[in-house]
């Protein structure tokens, strides 16, 4: 049972999960945290499958971060270790968590890296019934494979992901969760064409333009 995700799909928020790969924290010289690392996503800068990524003149390097996302069912909040989660799955997607690595760095808060317009492509469409313990997350850029991992070396798993972040703030219907990227991030350049697959679910897959002619 998968629904498709359309240019009206609007969740009140994107809540991501930064360095939750072992290997991603430490290609980008972190730490793997302790507890989860939270930040959000402006919900403006969602994009539908096929619509463009733009480069924004601020950055000259924006990368891609192919990730598991989780689209919630229902409001919840407070969940606790022992509250079964599924309830509150509406289903799984493919989140780009496009990135202005280089403003990420210079202003330390992830705000504006993360949020420029069309920075956070979703779909093709959201699968109800998965098993998301051990999939294939990969990231093709013009056809060539930089990303690969698996769920399986998430360092928070998803049922875990969503009990701590209901603790942290409410989630409501249609928020989505970013997951968290694999190892493999590299810069995107106009002319590419970046495609999300994960296993199960589908390819997400967006060309890139530059935000100005
Ligand atoms: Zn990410």
């Amino acid at each position: 049972m998968s629904e498709l995700i359309g240019a009206d799909f609007r969740p009140s928020k994107i809540v991501c999960v930064g360095r939750n790969y072992v290997d991603h924290a430490r290609e980008l010289g972190n730490e793997v945290p302790k507890a989860p690392l939270l930040f959000l996503k402006a919900p403006s800068a969602f994009v539908p499958n096929g619509e463009p990524i733009l480069i924004p003149e601020q950055s000259q390097q924006v990368e891609h971060e192919a990730e598991l996302g989780i689209v919630i069912a229902e409001r919840c909040t407070g969940l606790q270790d022992t509250d079964d989660v599924k309830r509150y799955i509406k289903g799984f997607t493919c989140v780009n968590d496009v990135t202005a690595r280089d403003i990420q760095r210079s202003d330390v808060q992830f705000t504006r890296a993360k949020s420029f317009d069309t920075f956070c492509p979703i779909g093709p469409h959201i699968v109800a019934e998965l098993n998301v313990e051990d999939i294939g997350v990969i990231c093709r850029v013009n056809g060539e494979v930089r990303q690969s991992g698996r769920t399986s070396q998430m360092v928070f798993s998803p049922a875990f992901l969503i009990r701590y972040i209901s603790r942290q703030m409410t989630l409501m219907q249609g928020d989505v969760i970013a997951t968290g990227t694999p190892a493999g991030v590299s810069k995107l350049n106009p002319g590419d064409v970046c495609e999300v697959e994960i296993e199960g679910i589908g390819v997400l897959s967006n060309p890139v333009f530059p935000a100005k002619d």
